[in-house]
């Protein structure tokens, strides 16, 4: 069973940075890397959930409208579901703005 965040402390990477634990990103909050966010504008979103394909981070998911919404605890803000989204529903702007 996977850790939650607040049980994982500090520790030294493994010789070779091995990874031995698949799957742990989701115990960090990688989100805080980011500069940038992604914001959704709902007029011109057509459902196709490309950006949920392409996100890297798997960062999005739908919402009960089926509006693919980004958390922002995951994403690290690397614009590639603005880059991909066919309608250009998705533009990135600095984190501390809206
Ligand atoms: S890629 Fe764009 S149009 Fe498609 S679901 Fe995502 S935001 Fe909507
Ligand atoms: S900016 Fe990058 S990490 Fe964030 S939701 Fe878009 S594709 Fe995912």
């Amino acid at each position: 069973m996977a850790k939650t965040e607040s049980e994982i402390t500090w520790r030294d990477l493994e010789i070779g940075l091995v990874v031995t634990e698949p799957g742990n990103a989701k115990c960090y909050k990688t989100g805080d890397w980011k500069s940038l966010k992604p914001i959704l504008d709902r007029e011109r979103c057509v459902h196709c959930g490309l950006c949920y394909i392409f996100c890297p981070d798997m960062a999005y998911s739908p919402d009960q409208d089926g509006f693919f919404i980004a958390d922002l605890y995951y994403c690290k803000g690397c614009g590639i579901c603005a880059q991909e989204c066919p309608t250009k529903a998705i533009t990135m702007v600095p984190e501390e703005e809206e």
